[in-house]
């Protein structure tokens, strides 16, 4: 062929221009925004345009895709482009901190004081009683020191954000030693060695990543030892040959040397779940009580506040990190002060277990699980049609379509408490002829969109992290999954 024949032949001529392609997806899809629809349309050319690029010679390849085609892509784009994200999801999946899925849900009260504290003015640095300028977080630290019984608080924008203030401001171009069985990396961008780079710390190993002793701590401190740290193993477990130095060790060679010591514990409460089968370290008061200067932890994990990091510990210490410039560009926003406040007032009301999602969800009896299992598979057979069965090893015919109850185990998540399971129930629903992915790709796509975990052929819905305002969305996602995939 020619240039001038390859030229005439080239598919890429027959490409709609971009605004004729944005006049036709405005006729068809009226609701979408401008701004949204011109660029779909651009980038679905632009790709188009690649993708006959490749095979402009080849004959076979002539005609690209239909306008009607290119226009239902380029309006997909386009929808996703305007959709508000995040948006609220179901999460069926029984993992009550999942970090893709935000975290911990806010409690009802501690959301209404976000958008109370967001949607007009308010004192947040203002006290009302002088008319003089107030301390932003001085209502938060009162709380947390209540709550805690140390001495003094701070809080920041998250744990990560937490950490690194604590070792900017005591340990600045000084050593940080860290048990080599510490260095643990959390939910992907958190890097204990790289956040000490970054902090201006030098980073000191000691031990090996199965144990470490005291004597260990011991022989790494010098003259220009700035802190210990001991950073919590939050999503994963050392089992067999293992040995760790238990805080109270820690901080007692720390105050032997005048050294102080600082617990990364990631995911705390402000009770003690020891007793209800929790483990006892994620208290956090406890942890201070074990003798650290410092004790770091989220809000958003076992706690069930909005995002934050909170610090509690000496005066001293909790001073200097208010001192650090860094602390400004680490602070609170007005929103999540609010609800964290009032999240705080919970705990201190006594009303924590019933009113922050979290603790429920930890909290709830198997009795009551099982029965709100009973329910939910008893309402998904009668949206769906699919017959409601006992869950009996073997009773249901390969393929069949089914609903069981089953007994089952949800987990914590969220780089809490690693290897940590719950007893729950949940509802196992096949669906004849459609693969579990498959439904669970329906499922995500509905209206509402529902997550649920997939076992076998089988899509579970743990309800431990469902609440009565999911179930009729749930509904509708699950029979529109299991009809439009027929
Ligand atoms: C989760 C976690 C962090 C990070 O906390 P964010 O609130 O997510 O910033 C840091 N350290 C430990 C030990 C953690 O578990």
């Amino acid at each position: 062929m020619d240039r001038d024949a390859a030229v005439k032949t080239d598919p890429r001529r027959h490409l709609p221009r971009v605004d004729r392609l944005v006049d036709f997806l405005r006729g068809v899809r009226p609701e979408l925004p401008l701004w949204a629809i011109t660029e779909g349309c651009r980038a679905i050319l632009a790709e188009e345009r690649e993708r006959l690029r490749g095979n402009a010679s080849d004959s076979s390849s002539l005609l690209g895709r239909s306008a009607d085609a290119l226009g239902a892509a380029a309006g997909a784009i386009a929808a996703e482009l305007a959709r508000v994200k995040p948006q609220r999801v179901i999460n069926a999946t029984g993992i009550v901190l999942h970090t893709n899925l935000g975290r911990a849900p806010l409690a009802e009260g501690a959301s209404r004081a976000a958008l109370e504290a967001s949607l007009g003015y308010s004192d947040l640095e203002l006290d009302l009683a002088t008319g003089q300028r107030g301390n932003r977080l001085g209502s938060v630290a009162t709380k947390l020191e209540l709550l805690s019984g140390a001495p003094a608080a701070h809080a920041v924008n998250n744990n990560a954000a937490a950490v690194l203030l604590a070792l900017n401001t005591l340990a600045l171009g000084r050593e940080v030693i860290v048990s080599r069985g510490e260095l643990v990396e959390i939910g992907g961008s958190f890097r204990v060695p790289e956040i000490m780079e970054r902090a201006g710390v030098r980073l000191v190993e000691v031990g090996t990543t199965n144990r470490t002793r005291i004597a260990d701590y011991e022989r790494a401190i010098g003259p220009d030892t700035g802190l210990l740290l001991k950073v919590h193993r939050s999503n994963f477990e050392v089992r067999g040959f293992v040995e760790e130095v238990p805080m109270e060790e820690l901080a007692e060679l720390g105050r032997a040397r005048g050294i102080p010591v600082v617990d990364d514990l990631g995911s705390g409460t402000l009770i003690d779940l020891g007793a209800r089968g929790f483990p006892a370290d994620a208290y956090a008061p406890s942890r201070l009580a074990a003798g650290a200067d410092l004790v770091c932890f989220s809000g958003d994990k076992l706690l069930g506040g909005p995002q934050a990091g909170l610090l509690i510990g000496t005066s001293d210490v909790v001073q200097a990190l208010r001192k650090n410039p860094l602390a400004r560009a680490l602070r609170l926003d007005k929103t999540s002060l609010a609800a964290l406040d009032w999240t705080l007032a919970a705990y201190l009301d006594g009303r924590a277990e019933q009113e922050i999602p979290v603790l429920r969800e930890l909290l709830e009896p198997l009795a009551s699980l099982e029965e709100r299992a009973r329910k939910l598979a008893a309402s998904l057979a009668s949206v769906t049609g699919i017959p409601l069965r006992d869950a009996a090893p073997g009773g249901v015919a390969e393929g069949a379509s089914a609903i069981e109850v089953r007994a089952d185990r949800s987990f914590v998540g969220g780089g809490s408490l690693p290897g940590f399971e719950l007893d729950s129930h949940v509802v196992a629903l096949r669906a004849d002829g459609v693969s579990a992915n498959r439904l669970a790709e329906r499922l995500r796509e509905a209206p509402v969109p529902v997550l649920a975990r997939i076992r076998d052929s089988w899509l579970l819905f743990d309800v431990r992290t469902l609440v009565p305002s999911d179930l009729a969305d749930l509904e509708v996602a699950v029979s529109y999954g299991v009809t439009s995939t027929r």
